[in-house]
């Protein structure tokens, strides 16, 4: 494979630092994670998203149960929002961030090892193509990606 088509297969995923995880002082710890994985952080800032504004992130958890639960919790304090590549990166993400609840995360991912309950699990990771685009718009304008 020649440089240029290892350049094309580069893949962008989206990614949050929780409210929990920034709290306890994790964001370290876990951005060491993700680059040590191999992921370049194309983009990242720290905010502080307002209810609605969750609420339209997760639009697609609009009907479930935990919805109200989950847009307090992810409006409760500053989150970190970040664009990571790699080759396959959506997939890879997933995987090291683990089960959605710690309790059946596996040894070695971020929710293991720094999560502690199925709401406040620490880092969020697009689960597909379409909604990596969709999440990396919500939070990041073009000429803020590079
Ligand atoms: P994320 O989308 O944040 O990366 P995920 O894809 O592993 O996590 P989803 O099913 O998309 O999990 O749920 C979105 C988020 O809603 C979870 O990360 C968690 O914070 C919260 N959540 C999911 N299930 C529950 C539940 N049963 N009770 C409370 N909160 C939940
Ligand atoms: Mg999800």
């Amino acid at each position: 494979m020649d440089s240029h088509t290892k350049e094309s297969s580069l893949q962008r995923t989206f990614s949050i630092v929780k409210p929990d995880a920034v709290r306890k002082g994790h964001t370290g710890g876990i951005l060491a994670m993700i680059e040590a994985a191999g992921f370049r952080i194309a983009a990242i800032k720290k905010l502080s998203i307002s209810k609605p504004q969750a609420a339209g992130f997760y639009a697609v958890h609009a009907a479930r149960p935990f919805f109200e639960s989950l847009t307090t919790f992810m409006s409760s304090g500053p989150i970190y929002v970040m664009v990571l590549e790699k080759e396959n990166a959506i997939a890879d993400l997933r995987k090291l961030m683990g089960a959605t609840n710690p309790a059946n995360a596996e040894e070695g991912t971020i929710r293991k090892k720094f999560a502690g309950s199925i709401e406040e699990n620490s880092i969020h990771g697009s689960d597909a193509e379409e909604t990596a685009k969709f999440e990396i718009g919500y939070f990041f304008a073009g000429y803020e990606l590079e």
